[in-house]
């Protein structure tokens, strides 16, 4: 997504939010100027003026809570609008231990701001008047007055900061908790435990035949059901696997819970039914991927050719040798390989005939914006179209509408994927589904 589809203006008067709206987007100011300001009791007490380059809004998109001021332009304004869903995705896929500290700066920066205004309310202009001795010059007077104010300052800051705030207890980003974040910045230490601890699930979600409506296979996608009952998606450790290493070891036990479902598959239904396995770049500096790999599809009785891989384009940017070389040999096994959120990183179609894919999955992004946005719909007729032409077929991910499905379908997608046909679910529901 680049930001240039995030230009609007604003005419003289209009307003960019008003106090209490809920916090939709952050403004980068391109030209022009804005006025921000706080309701007083009735009256306006400008607080800001801003121009280009200025940016405002930023809180409530960080933290989720409705606007605490309100932004006015004061003549034509242009800026560039980030939305909510932009950065609260970035905000829930950073690292847990970041995420946690800029929850815990918002916190404290709100507080401390509803804390300020509780002073300032709470002052008159009556008690800018100081106690008058008869016998005191004016400079006294000066100096005590401003001690008594000073001192009456004090007094309502140590109260106000000694009153617990009546801020909600929770403090949401998406679906994230700050008690979830604080749980896993504890437990990146313990994700090995959780590891041996058996810790991890498999979930399965159904890849759909679009002409026939038919599934036809599914992506295996891990999830960590925490001991304190939770059940964290792979947004919240996967990042930490990596850095660990227990990516290794964890990828080894997803591939393995995978193709032992897939052998079950094969077991109890006649037609076949593919089963995709995520890997991750870092899985491919272990020497023994491919060779592991080969030994579990046939130690677990898995249908080689049943079983897809999926890799990201980062694989490919950062160590193109590496990764033709390593997905040529995975190739060999039998397997077969996908590109995994086709169109969001470096996307070159240059990798498309360098590397022996078999599959292309359209991001999601694409096919959410296809009912707003033409350029989209072109953009994955073109995908489709190219990817027929290499020898792939196509997965579209994200699939939200029966409209989108059908689009696709006759866009000549083969495969679709999304909330729509299914999130992903248990095996035992998966079978269910079949
Ligand atoms: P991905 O490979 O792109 O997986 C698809 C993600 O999109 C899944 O999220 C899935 O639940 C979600 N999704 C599917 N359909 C829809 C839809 O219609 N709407 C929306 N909004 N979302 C949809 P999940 O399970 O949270 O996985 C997120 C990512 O975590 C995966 O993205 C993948 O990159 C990574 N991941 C998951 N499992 C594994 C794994 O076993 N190994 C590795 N290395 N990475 C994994
Ligand atoms: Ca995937
Ligand atoms: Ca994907």
């Amino acid at each position: 997504m680049e930001f240039k589809e995030f230009s609007t203006y604003f005419d003289p008067d209009e307003f960019l939010f008003e106090e209490g709206d809920p916090g939709e987007c952050a403004y980068i100011i391109e030209s022009g100027s804005v006025e921000v300001s706080l309701d007083k009791g009735g009256r306006k007490l400008v607080i800001a003026t801003l121009g280009a380059g200025e940016v405002l809004g930023e809180m409530a998109i960080i933290d989720n809570f409705p606007r605490t001021a309100t932004a006015r332009a004061t003549e034509r304004t242009k800026v560039t609008a980030i939305p909510l869903d932009y950065v609260g995705q970035k905000i829930e896929n950073a690292d847990p231990t970041v995420r946690l500290f800029l929850l815990l700066i918002m916190e404290r920066y709100r507080d401390l701001l509803s804390r300020l205004s509780h002073v300032f309310e709470g002052m008159s202009p009556f008690e800018l008047d100081a106690p008058r001795g008869d016998s005191e010059d004016n400079t006294t007077l000066e100096l005590k007055s401003v001690m008594a104010q000073y001192l009456e300052m004090q007094k309502r800051i140590s109260t106000a900061v000694n009153k617990p705030s009546s801020k909600p207890e929770k403090i949401s980003i998406g679906e994230s908790t700050l008690q979830d974040t604080k749980i896993l910045v504890i437990e990146e230490k313990r994700l090995k435990t959780a590891l041996r601890n058996e810790e991890f699930r498999l979930h399965y979600q159904p890849i759909i035949e679009l002409a026939s409506k038919k599934i036809v296979g599914c992506e295996a996608l891990v999830r960590w059901q925490h001991p304190s009952g939770k059940l964290f998606p792979p947004s919240r450790f996967i990042a930490q696997a990596e850095n660990t290493g227990l990516i290794i070891n964890l990828g080894y036990w997803i591939a393995e819970q995978a193709c032992s479902f897939q052998k079950r598959l094969n077991d109890k239904f006649k037609q076949p039914l593919f089963v995709s396995i995520n890997l991750s770049g870092k899985q491919f500096e272990d020497q023994l991927l491919i060779p592991t790999l080969a030994n579990i599809m046939d130690r677990t009785g898995a249908a080689r050719e049943q079983i897809k891989f999926e890799i990201t384009e980062t694989l490919l940017v950062a160590n193109p040798e590496l990764a033709n070389k390593s997905l040529n040999e995975l190739k060999e096994t039998g397997a077969k390989l996908a590109i995994d959120d086709f169109g969001t990183g470096y996307s070159s179609f240059s990798y498309l005939h360098r590397f022996p894919f078999d599959t292309l999955k359209v991001d999601r992004a694409f096919v959410s914006a296809m009912l707003r946005n033409e350029k989209s719909n072109e953009i994955i007729k073109t995908l489709v179209n190219l990817s027929h032409d290499l020898g792939m077929d196509v997965v579209a991910e994200g699939i939200e509408t029966d409209r989108e499905a059908d689009l696709l379908e006759q866009y000549n997608a083969e495969y679709g994927q999304g909330f729509y046909f299914s999130r992903a679910v248990t095996e035992e529901e998966l079978i269910k589904l079949l």
